[in-house]
This record gives C-alpha cells, structure tokens and sequence, in this order.
C-alpha cells in the first residue's frame, strides 16, 4: 500500500518522524503501539544512523555499538529495548573478559568486568598502591549498584503499573550520587599520580576518555560490573534491522533516501512536514497532525521557517560540546584472536593530526568474530578522540583531505607493526572515517554523535517540547547529555509520553508488550 492511499484510509493521528536513527525508530514504535499512524523519513538508504556498520573487500567495519547499556535482562531499560525489538531472547549478549587491557614493561594490566577480579588483580601488582586501589574498587561496586529506571512522565495515563521511584532505589541513587560528587572533581591526570605503581598510574591516563574525571570512569566499570554493557552479537547492523522489522509489523511506514526538508507550522502548530525524496528528488508534503524532529537537535533550527523558541534550546546552543572522534578500521590478513578483545595501544611516537598528539589509543579486535571478519583474519578498530572538525574542513576546502588521512593511516600501521610484529605485511584494508563523514552520513552537527559531558551530574536531560510550536517533540541523543543509545531510546520513550498526554491517548507501556517467545 502507498502512503497516500494508507493515509486517507486510516484516520488514527498521523505522526512524521524526522530520521530514523535509533531514537527515530525507537519513538516509531512506541508511538505506533500506542495507536499512532507513523511515517518515519530517513535521509540515508538505510535506517539505523549512527548505529552502523559498513563492507569493505570482505570485512565488516563496526561503526556504532560497542557496548550497550540495558544488555542486561530483567533491567528497566533492557525491557525498553525488548518493548522496541531490539533485543530479545535469540539475541546473544558477549560480555568479555578482560574488558580492557595494557601491555606495560612491567606487566599486563587490566580492567575485568568483575570487580572483585580487577581488586585481586591489581593488588597482586601493586601491593604498594592497596589502599587506593580497594578505594577504586569499591567506588565501582557503589556505582554497580545505581539503579536505571523507567521514569513516567507526570499526568500520562499508562497501561499497566506507573513507574515510579522506588524508596530503595533512591537511597542507592544516592550513595552513587555522593561517590560520584567526591570523584567527579578529581582530574583524570591527579587522580593517577596517587598510584605508585608505574605502570598503573599510566594505565589510568591512558584509557580513552581522559577529559572527563574518575567518577565518570568509576561510573562506567559500575554499570559493567552490574552485568549490563555487553554487546550484542553482531553489532549494529542486525539491532537495527530488529527494530526496523519490529516497526513494519506494526504497520509503521519507514521512506528510506527521504529528506525533511521543512517542517510546516500554522498558526504555532506543526502540521505537516515538506519531504524530498534523494532518487527522483520530488517534493511532497506529508500531512502530520504531530511531528517528532529525531535528527540532530543541534540542527533542527534548518527545518523551520521561524526561530525556535525555549529556554533550554539556547542553553543547548551555548553549553553543547561535541563528542566526534576520526575511527580507524583495518582489515588484517593475519589471525589476532589470540590478541585481547579490547587493549590500549600505546603509540611511542605519538600520532599527530590535526592539532591532536595521541598517545594511547583502545583498540578492538573482532578477530575471533566471524561476523566482522573471515575466519583468520581480524578487524581492529581505534578511535582517535577529539573535536577536529574545523581542521577536517579546511583540508577538504585546501585538497589535502585524502593527504592527512594518509598520514593517518601510515602511523596507525607502523604503530602496530611495531607491537604486533606479525601483522606487518598483512593489513589488507584501512578505512578511515572523520567528522566530514559523520555529518555527511547522518548531518550530525560538527560530526558529532554525543556530547562531551566531564561529570556525570551534567547529564540533565532537556525538555522534548518548546515554547512556540505545539504538536512537536524532540528527541535523540543531544536531548539527554552524553547521548549514546539509552538516551536514544529513552528520550523518544519521553516525546511518546508527551504526545500520548497532549493526544489524551493512553501510553502503552512495556509491561503490556514483552515479545512473544
Ligand atoms: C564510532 C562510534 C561508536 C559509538 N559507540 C557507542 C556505544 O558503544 N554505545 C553507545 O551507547 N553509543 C555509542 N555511540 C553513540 C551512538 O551511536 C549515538 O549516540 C546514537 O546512535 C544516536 O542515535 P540517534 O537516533 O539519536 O541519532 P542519529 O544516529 O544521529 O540518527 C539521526 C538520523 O536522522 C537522519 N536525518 C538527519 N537529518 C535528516 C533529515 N533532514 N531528514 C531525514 N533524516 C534525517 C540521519 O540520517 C540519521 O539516520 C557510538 C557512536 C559512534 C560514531
């Protein structure tokens, strides 16, 4: 069935989706669940966004999910998850051992889920750091223990039992709170200048997000230790294609290769969103009785006429610092699996561009992977952090694009020849993606996927709806700082609610549709 011939068939509310990211696809199905006649518009030919991946001669290069919060079954966001099909349970979860590792001169270093695995660990090898190192520990089991919640938003009817803040939960909430207020202060640099221990105090500089301070580190081995941040088995491509499957079966229209291009507001309500198709670029105006903006935030203001007024966007304006990295991928003739899922390389040398000196870099090796490389033969990936969008620009306005991706690449190889001598001789693809990419691929403001957030107490989620125009909701990574994908699916759940109160329809929730078996 076409869309017009569905749309003057059906007179549940109409709702446009712009992007069909994983927020877009995720507020899709709530919505569509919830009674709403959904049209999703995605850009690209195929849906998903930054949760990706991509072949080249034969190997597949992961671009999206590395590990994912609400992996966890039986954990509030993991029924988000089950509720949007995206996981459920002929889904495989890896959570691998050790989580990351260091080859030091004086030995190997490494970070296991486990917490109590990484307290004996390090205490073999440090016992002159012991009393920081039990503090370390035990400031990941307090964070193990924060509690992720379903939050109903105030004056939405659900089916099924409202969720709300449990006495417990908020006691556990802070404890964290309070573990994380006394190491969020502490810079990463400081806090690993009290390890006496060499190689440990380099260890705690180098793993990747060095900007932000030890309670954001301590935060992330909690959520791990608590048993969710796994990964599910195949990685991007398939978690997308459950949930595009999970759409259409309930009878949401997805138009791949379409573009919003504005979205029509009369008198302060969004009613209809003009659309252009990339094939035979035609224009059509898709009637909407509300309009959900899935696409970057950061860039919203491109699909209205008239400025969008609230408080909250213009702070989003001002304080929003992007999180954007250059990710390398290599295809290898050469069997790695041997080599740790995940370690950190350190460059001796350290690798220039931009304005960037990079020294450490985490690496993951899909090696014993069969869907990311042929049987062996291994992928390694590495992304090189920082904002270097300006300088990306320049050198595509300047010609020297391909000339420091280049330079990139025959860094990165000589590195890695130097510390995995056998791989020399062997790398068979290198696929190099910066922020150009990003925006080229999902119009991400500055190639930018998340934002950059150095405590944890930063991550307020903004408001989904603005003061000016009625009938319309934002919602995706940038609506709830740092982003990634349970803010994905989370913030669409939230602009669902919003529609539902508005609409007077009653929201319904994941108790009332756990998949079948
Ligand atoms: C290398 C890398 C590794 C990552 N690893 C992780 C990880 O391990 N765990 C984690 O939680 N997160 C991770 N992330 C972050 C995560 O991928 C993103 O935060 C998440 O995918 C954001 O989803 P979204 O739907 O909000 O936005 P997007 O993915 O940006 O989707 C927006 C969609 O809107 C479309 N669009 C834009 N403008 C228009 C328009 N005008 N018309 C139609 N369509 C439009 C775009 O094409 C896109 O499909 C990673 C990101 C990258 C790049």
């Amino acid at each position: 069935m076409s869309h017009s011939e569905k749309s003057e068939e059906n007179a549940r509310p109409k709702v446009i989706i712009i992007g069909g990211g994983v927020s877009g696809l995720s507020a899709g199905i709530y919505a569509q669940k919830c009674g709403f006649d959904v049209t999703i518009v995605e850009g690209h030919r195929i849906a998903g966004g930054n949760c990706t991946s991509w072949k080249r001669k034969g190997y597949q290069f992961e671009g999206g999910l590395h590990w994912l919060g609400g992996s966890k079954a039986g954990t509030p966001l993991n029924k988000a998850w089950r509720h949007v099909g995206a996981l459920d349970d002929s889904v495989v979860i890896h959570t691998d051992e050790p989580f990351v590792e260091y080859r030091h001169e004086t030995g190997t270093i490494c970070l296991f889920r486990d917490t109590a695995k990484t307290e004996q660990h390090l205490l073999a090898l440090a016992p002159q750091d012991s009393k920081i190192i039990r503090l370390f520990c035990r400031g990941i089991k307090t964070m193990s223990l924060l509690p992720t919640t379903l939050t109903d938003i105030k004056g939405v009817k659900v089916t099924g039992k409202k969720e709300t803040e449990s006495p417990g939960n908020l006691i556990k909430t802070l404890r964290a709170l309070r573990v994380l207020l006394k190491y969020s202060k502490i810079a990463r640099e400081d806090y690993a200048k009290r390890f006496i221990h060499p190689g440990l105090s380099e260890f705690i500089r180098a793993i990747p997000g060095e900007q932000q301070g030890i309670g954001m580190l301590m935060m992330t081995m909690g959520s791990l230790a608590g048993g969710d941040g796994g990964f599910p088995e195949g990685g991007s491509v398939p978690f997308v294609q459950r949930m595009v499957r999970t759409f259409e079966d309930c009878g949401g229209t997805l138009l791949l290769s379409t573009r919003a291009l504005k979205v029509v507001v009369e008198q302060g309500r969004a009613v209809a969103v003009e659309v252009q198709g990339n094939v035979n670029a035609e224009t059509i105006l898709l009637k909407a009785d509300a309009v959900i903006v899935a696409s970057d935030t950061m860039k919203a203001e491109a699909l209205f006429s008239e400025p969008l007024k609230s408080a909250w966007l213009t702070k989003m304006r001002a304080t929003t610092s992007p999180t954007s990295a250059v990710l390398v991928s290599l295809g290898i003739n050469c069997d790695l699996s041997k080599q740790p899922k995940g370690f950190i390389m350190r460059f001796r040398q350290p690798l220039r561009y931009a304005d960037k000196q990079v020294e450490y870099v985490l690496v993951s090796n899909y090696a014993k992977d069969s869907h990311y490389a042929p049987v062996g033969k291994t992928v390694l990936t590495m992304q090189l952090p920082g904002d270097t969008y300006d300088f990306w620009a320049q050198a595509k306005a300047n010609g020297r694009y391909a000339a420091e991706k280049q330079s990139i690449q025959e860094q990165v190889e000589r590195a890695l020849a130097e510390q995995i001598p056998e791989i020399d001789g062997c790398i068979e693809v290198c696929d190099i993606a910066t922020p150009l990419t990003y925006e080229r691929y999902c119009d991400n403001w500055r190639g930018s996927w998340m934002t950059e957030i150095t405590s944890a107490l930063e991550a307020r989620p903004y408001p989904p709806t603005i003061d000016n125009i009625s009938a319309l909701y934002f919602c995706g990574h940038r609506i709830m700082p740092p982003g990634g994908y349970p803010p994905a699916v989370l913030s669409a759940r939230t602009a669902v609610q919003h529609l539902c109160k508005d609409a007077g329809t009653i929201f319904v929730s994941e108790e009332r549709h756990q998949p079948k078996d």
